[in-house]
């Protein structure tokens, strides 16, 4: 399966891992590196998942998931929170800002592309078992 999917995040490390992980299983990734970038990337591009980091400079990624759900052309795009393990309350948080789940940080090559696929399922509705 193909899909496009953003990646609003400000750590090169993050972005560039995350990146060649998605982009090794064929998946196209748009970047953006602040949340205000983020958003119109996502009104521009209409990505199939958005991973979203919370700690980004100036609008934060709480914010930017209210911003998201509060725009009806991209209300129905699922969010992943990209959250750190220690920080036990972002997880939370980012549930009531309108992400659809979380993946924990520091994120786990092994499993992380079956994480983002579950929720790219769960965001499409359709297909599933047939
Ligand atoms: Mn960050």
């Amino acid at each position: 399966m193909t899909a496009n999917i953003l990646y609003i995040e400000d750590n090169e490390q993050n972005l560039y891992l995350i990146t060649f992980l998605l982009q090794a299983k064929g998946y196209t990734v748009l970047q953006a590196r602040e949340g205000q970038k983020g958003i119109e990337m996502a009104v521009r591009h209409r990505p199939d998942l958005i991973l979203l980091d919370i700690q980004l400079p100036g609008m934060d990624g709480y914010s930017v998931a209210r911003t998201l759900k509060g725009r009806g052309e991209v209300s129905g795009i699922p969010i992943v929170a990209i959250t750190s393990y220690a920080m036990t309350g972002d997880r939370e948080k980012a549930m009531e800002s309108g992400c659809t789940g979380y993946i924990e940080k520091p994120i786990d090559p092994d499993t992380f592309i079956a994480q983002v696929e579950r929720h790219l399922a769960d965001g499409c509705g359709a297909g599933g078992e047939t």
